[in-house]
């Protein structure tokens, strides 16, 4: 039976009862009033007369007061006759009445007194026997009632301890059988009526236990199936990968990691990565990086199967969207080395050609321009207008080609290692103006108009100055080949607690916020740019700076020019 059927009955019944009782118990009130009413009136009052007119009975032939009282009580006597013998018994107590006012005789007033005795004896005796019924309705009354209150008590007992239950039943068996699916017994049925409330909820939960025992069955042979192939997938990976979770324990590496980091698998998986690296140097290093993502990531050397080998770590995220969640959230990472080894040699060899190449270049160079240098001299001969074009030319190609080349050098000293430092206590100003000269004659070319920024007092600097010198010449000469004709640049210098800053600002074509970490890459040029230039300018400046502990930044917006500042921490 349904639970809104078994409520509608069970509350029905009760309030049928209460009304039931309120009727029965209504009923016998109002049937104990009736009869007690009727005593009053009827055998009460006519009590009430006789016993007025026996009061004033000796005194009919002498009071006039005494005969109107009687007269007046025998009138409303003969109008209350209501039992039996009354009538006639009123009747002869009026005839003797009468009889004694004509013969005013004592006959007539004991006959008088007679009859009144004998109407009290009737009217109490019809009091008593009324009162006896009465007595007997209100027994009744009694025990109907409380007949009535002990069903209706049984009954709501009944309600009281049987209705909860038959609520929680179904209910507690409900939440045992989801708890049996909880602990993965997908066995577990429900068996409610059809026609009751929980009889959908016992179909579904059915077919749900049905599909989750069907889901258990194909999914553990396609998980192992899966794992099987990811493995595969792991280890057919030419290169070393390690998986790691969120408490850095190893969930996967495949046999080229456990190869270079000379280690075994069956001693490391779900091990912590952490303790297995007290023991592992490359282990150790590869975590720390892990752990701290702003470190330098500088290649790894490895030294396995008698060869030295490069890899760089690139250190991947594992991000996954759980079932019922909106937002991915990260269950671990994965290592990837990539094995540089070919890339570093090929990179070796072009440094060393490189390098090899401006060397070789400098010498044939620098003999052009001394050859330029004597054939402008006017003691040679002088030369026409067109030759003199020409020779210019020559100057101008061979002074980019000495630049270019010169550039070409410090970048292969910087990548072999082999960048030398010559620290001396030296005056930001002196720099400054080094810098200045070594441009003056391209500024003037161009008509600019460099302004110093210079402080009264400012900390000296314990720098290589010709590699300090070397990077602001180069901001300068950037400044003003990337700046209009005729436009202000200013150098300058100047001095924040204990950091000294060297700066350079054009009011020229700006670097768009996109290219502001690229342009100290090497080789690399601002799309569009039309100046000629090799693009190692300021990837050499930062390396020199850097090398000294300073940092170099830029600071442009496009079509308002750029600011490039070399800090050095004086402290
Ligand atoms: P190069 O000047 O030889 O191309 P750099 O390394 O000195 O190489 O500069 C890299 C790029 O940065 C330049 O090609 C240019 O696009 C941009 N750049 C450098 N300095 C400035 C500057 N002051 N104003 C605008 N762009 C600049």
């Amino acid at each position: 039976m349904r639970i809104k059927t078994k409520l509608t009955y069970g509350i029905g019944m009760l309030f049928a009862m209460i009304v039931l009782l309120g009727i029965l118990s209504l009923s016998y009130i109002n049937k104990l009033n009736n009869e007690t009413h009727k005593i009053y009136t009827n055998n009460n009052y006519s009590l009430d007369y006789c016993r007025n007119m026996l009061s004033v009975l000796d005194e009919l032939n002498t009071s006039k007061r005494a005969l109107q009282v009687f007269t007046s009580n025998l009138q409303m006597q003969q109008k209350n006759l209501t039992e039996v013998n009354e009538k006639e018994t009123t009747y002869k107590l009026t005839v003797h009445f009468e009889k004694h006012r004509i013969k005013k005789d004592q006959q007539s007033l004991r006959e008088i007194r007679s009859d009144i005795y004998t109407i009290m004896t009737l009217n109490m005796a019809s009091i008593y026997h009324k009162s006896e019924v009465a007595k007997q309705t209100a027994m009744n009354a009694l025990l109907w009632i409380c007949l009535t209150f002990a069903v209706c008590i049984v009954f709501a007992l009944a309600i009281l301890f049987r209705f909860p239950h038959s609520i929680l039943k179904p209910i507690r068996e409900l939440i045992n059988g989801i708890t049996e699916i909880a602990n993965h017994n997908y066995d577990k049925r429900l068996n409610f009526e059809p026609t009751s409330e929980f009889g959908e909820v016992s179909t579904s939960f059915n077919k749900m236990a049905e599909r989750l025992n069907e889901y258990r069955a194909s999914t553990l042979a396609d998980i192992i199936a899966n794992k099987k192939y990811i493995e595969a997938i792991v280890n057919s990976i030419t290169e070393p990968i390690i998986g790691l979770d969120n408490e850095k324990k190893i969930l996967f590496i495949n046999d080229e990691a456990l190869n270079i980091l000379n280690l075994k698998r069956e001693n490391i998986i779900r091990k912590s990565a952490a303790e297995l690296a007290l023991k592992n140097d490359l282990l150790r290093r590869l975590v720390r990086e892990l752990v701290n993502p702003e470190e330098k990531k500088e290649p790894l050397k490895i030294y396995a199967d008698n060869k030295e080998s490069y890899f760089q770590a690139n250190y991947i995220p594992i991000r996954v969207i759980e079932t019922g969640e909106t937002e991915p959230h990260n269950i671990g990472d994965v290592i990837l080395l990539k094995n540089i080894t070919e890339f570093k040699e090929l990179d070796t060899a072009k440094t060393t050609f490189l390098s090899t190449i401006s060397h070789e270049l400098k010498t044939p160079i620098s003999a052009i321009m001394m050859s330029l240098q004597l054939l402008e001299d006017k003691r040679i001969g002088a030369l026409n207008e067109e030759q003199e074009s020409l020779s210019h030319s020559i100057k101008e190609n061979s002074e980019r080609l000495l630049s270019i080349t010169g550039e070409l050098l410090k970048l292969t000293q910087v990548e072999t290692g082999k960048l030398q430092l010559m620290p001396k206590i030296t005056k930001p100003i002196e720099l400054i103006e080094y810098a200045i000269k070594a441009t003056r004659m391209q500024a003037e070319k161009f008509g600019c108009h460099i302004e110093v920024e210079y402080p009264e007092k400012i900390a000296k600097l314990f720098v290589d100055s010709e590699k300090i010198a070397w990077v602001l010449t180069n901001l300068l000469s950037n400044a003003i080949h990337y700046s209009k004709e005729n436009s202000r640049i200013i150098i300058g210098a100047q001095q924040t607690g204990d950091v000294v800053e060297m700066f350079v600002q054009d009011f020229g074509k700006g670097i768009d916020p996109r290219y502001h970490e690229s342009i100290f890459d090497r080789y690399f040029r601002v799309p569009g740019t039309k100046v000629q230039g090799s693009g190692l300018g300021l990837s050499i400046s930062k390396d020199f700076i850097e090398a000294q502990n300073g940092t170099l930044t830029v600071e442009s917006e496009v079509g308002k020019g750029s600011k490039f500042i070399i800090r050095f921490n004086v402290k």
